[in-house]
């Protein structure tokens, strides 16, 4: 031992769970509070079909139909993402990886940069209630904050708490019907990558059924811990 210290790789957190377990909330939350960036494969493809690329063209009727986009296109996104200079600070991983081939993909990618990962998050909780949470679930267009019209309402009618937006969005694909196609896409390609992260000793389960604040306790005790 020479004494000298190599800096830490920056942390990376992964956040999985089935659409409406609340991912999105709470990695903006730990966002905020931690200075890691939230990275969403769902915003990024979301982003890619606005803008009318080539990979948006193709995501588009996949994703409305609450199906996986194909393993090919989502690596090179989450790839050109992860090499943009603020993602040195640490990220936090919402919904990706989806998939087995995803998974082996990030490590790769993670090894190539000497990361790892500090810490696989899974939001635990009854598909029955999925339904619920996601179809009344709505979106500030101005900064991306997250409204539930049930357990999280804006203050104002209409007016974004945080940044006094108006322009209020519903995604496309929360629907009940989509939400089916969507809880039967997690089952069966994502939950089998819970294994996964158990083997690696990276997986963390909590009960995600709970109040968003108590949620949001838990996951920032843990990121204080793996990122120590
Ligand atoms: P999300 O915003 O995470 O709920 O994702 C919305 C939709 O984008 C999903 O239903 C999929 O169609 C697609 N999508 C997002 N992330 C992935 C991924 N990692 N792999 C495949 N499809 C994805």
């Amino acid at each position: 031992m020479d004494g000298s210290k190599t800096p830490a790789a920056a942390p990376v957190l992964i956040l999985l769970g089935p659409p409406g377990a609340g991912k999105g909330t709470q990695a903006r939350m730990l966002e905020d509070s931690f200075g890691l960036v939230q990275l969403s494969t769902g915003d990024l493809l979301r982003t890619a079909v606005k803008a009318g690329t080539p990979a948006g063209k193709a995501a588009k009727a996949v994703m409305e139909a609450g199906d996986l986009v194909s393993d090919d296109i989502v690596i090179a996104i989450l790839r050109d993402r992860l090499a943009e200079p603020d993602t040195a600070k640490g990220v936090i991983l919402d919904g990706f990886p989806r998939t087995g081939a995803q998974a082996e993909a990030l490590d790769a990618l993670l090894a190539e940069n000497r990361q790892r990962i500090n810490a696989a998050i899974s939001l635990e909780v009854d598909d029955a209630a999925m339904v619920t949470r996601i179809s009344g679930r709505f979106t500030c267009g101005g900064c991306g904050e997250g409204y539930h019209d049930s357990f999280k309402p804006t203050a104002k009618d209409g007016i974004c708490d945080k940044c006094g937006g108006t322009d209020m969005q519903r995604r496309a694909d929360d629907t009940a019907e989509t939400v089916a196609s969507r809880l039967e896409a997690y089952h069966a390609q994502t939950a089998p990558l819970i294994a996964h992260y158990d083997q690696q000793g990276a997986l963390i389960r909590i009960d995600a059924m709970g109040a968003i604040d108590d949620i949001a306790g838990q996951l920032a005790a843990i990121a204080t811990r793996v990122t120590a």
